[in-house]
């Protein structure tokens, strides 16, 4: 049986060939990133069409998220490396400087958003390059001065991060905002939205890209201390989440991040959005040809923790083997699930009447050992809420709409393979089924001495009204493939 939980490839020059992204299918992608923090659209365009080449000779459904670069804050540029002392004065500027020493263990530098400055408190946390060098606000009004506490070595252009500040910031970037309409012209799948820090930042990205008239599936990057604060009306606010486990480890304790990660997923279960484990799984696989022991089993615990999906980032953008980063992840992924804690029934509260017959619908796969779950869909929201039950069992997205099946890419245990004649509600019932059956048979997803359950709504072509369950065995399945025989 394949593989349930998904993979997500970041695409870079280390993998932006036809054949190496092909090569990248076959061994287990479902989505593509691209990383908008780097490129022009000029290189972008090319790498998508590279991508959408490998994608059709597979001949497989493969989602593309870009990944909105968003505000990540950086120091100016510096005349030299900063040698710093614990115990040394930082002082940031408004103006754009180029940053320099001015004294004995007195350094001047600026801020590529020099207007946070503004939000600082005396006392509040400023980390440097990554976390490496922490200091803390010991002066504020007409200068900004922070103290060092460890030494260590700074140099231009290095990532900030505040800890414990609110910084209500513009998430949403002159610079990603044309990159977000380059995603809708482009129909890019899903979009990551970075350092997103409450429910408004992700209702003004949906605002621009309905502007462009878009529809994409919107993911939150959790990846701000707020962020996590806030993750409940972050969540009613998007289509999924990213743990964007980089930026957080530094935004948050560092070893608060597993708990983080588990927490998030189990919230996106409950809502039925599918949530994505990302950054440094396979870190040593960016120049070796295996992992270590600790990275397979952080692959294996993501997915025993319930993601939808687990990704890569320079392993396979940068890396010396994007190919067999996801050959190592397929087979962690694999074998992990031979363990899964599959069918999570009575579990989730708030329970609509789809839920109910998704439930429903599980419970029945498993007693009457069905081989697999037809799920009907014309927005995909009904299999979402199918996937949160973990059937031990292949769900076949059935859709009319390429969009719907994409959005499907990322979600647990969905195969999002077919696409029939138009679902509509003038469509009989039957008309659907033949379809369904006669091609799962050509397909080899249906053989007609096993048992099948499908879920659907009926009239059919309506969003959110998941309300029939039929049970297919040669019985029936005979009975449909016969009613429209002599027609088509
Ligand atoms: P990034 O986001 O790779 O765009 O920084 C992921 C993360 O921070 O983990
Ligand atoms: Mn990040």
């Amino acid at each position: 049986m394949k593989k349930r939980t998904k993979i997500i490839a970041t695409v870079g020059p280390s993998s932006d060939s036809v054949e190496t992204l092909y090569e990248m299918i076959r061994a287990g992608v479902n989505l593509f990133r691209m990383n908008f923090s780097h490129g022009t659209h000029q290189e972008h365009d090319r790498i998508l069409a590279n991508i959408r080449e490998a994608i059709a000779r597979s001949g497989l459904v493969v989602g593309i998220l870009q990944d909105i670069c968003g505000p990540k804050i950086r120091i100016g540029k510096l005349d030299n490396i900063f040698h710093l002392q614990s115990g040394d004065h930082i002082e940031f500027v408004k103006e754009e400087i180029i940053g320099t020493q001015v004294g004995e263990g007195h350094y001047r530098l600026s801020l590529n958003q020099p207007e946070i400055l503004d939000k600082l408190e005396l006392g509040n946390a400023i980390y440097l390059y990554d976390g490496v060098i922490q200091a803390i606000i010991t002066e504020v009004g007409d200068h900004i001065i922070a103290t060092v506490k460890n030494s260590g070595q700074l140099s231009s252009k290095k990532g900030v991060n505040f800890p414990n500040t609110p910084l209500g910031i513009e998430i949403i970037t002159p610079k990603d905002h044309e990159d977000m309409r380059w995603g809708v012209e482009n129909g890019v799948d899903f979009m990551a939205i970075s350092f997103v820090q409450n429910a408004d930042d992700m209702k003004k990205a949906r605002t621009i890209i309905d502007s462009f008239g878009g529809k994409q599936q919107l993911i939150a990057k959790i990846e701000k201390f707020d962020a996590v604060e806030n993750i409940d009306e972050i969540l009613d606010a998007s289509d999924g989440l990213m743990v964007a486990r980089g930026d957080l480890g530094i935004e948050v304790p560092y070893y608060e991040v597993p708990a983080i990660q588990k927490r998030l997923i189990q919230k996106g279960m409950e809502r039925g959005k599918p949530v994505i484990t990302a950054t440094q799984m396979l870190l040593s696989m960016t120049e070796k040809e295996t992992a270590t022991r600790a990275e397979i089993s952080d692959v294996a615990n993501a997915v025993l923790d319930g993601t939808d999906a687990v990704m890569l980032s320079e392993e396979s953008a940068v890396g010396h083997h994007p190919v067999l980063a996801i050959q190592t992840m397929q087979n962690t992924i694999i074998a992990t699930e031979k363990i899964y804690p599959f069918y999570l029934f009575d579990r989730f509260v708030n329970c609509n009447t789809t839920d109910i017959v998704e439930e429903s619908m599980v419970r029945l796969a498993k007693h009457l050992d069905a081989k697999a779950i037809f799920a009907v869909t014309t927005s995909g929201t009904s299999v979402k809420k199918l996937s949160r039950y973990r059937p031990n069992k292949p769900i076949y997205a059935v859709t009319h709409s390429d969009t719907t099946a994409r959005s499907l890419t990322l979600v647990w245990g969905v195969v999002p393979a077919f696409c029939f004649t138009p679902i509509s509600p003038d469509a009989s019932r039957g008309e659907l089924l033949f379809d369904i059956i006669k091609s799962g048979i050509e397909r080899n997803f249906i053989d007609l001495d096993s048992t099948y359950i499908l879920t659907a709504g009926d009239p059919v072509g309506q969003s959110g009204l998941t309300n029939t369950i039929r049970i297919l065995r040669r019985y029936e399945m005979e009975y449909f493939l016969n009613l429209f025989k002599q027609e088509k």
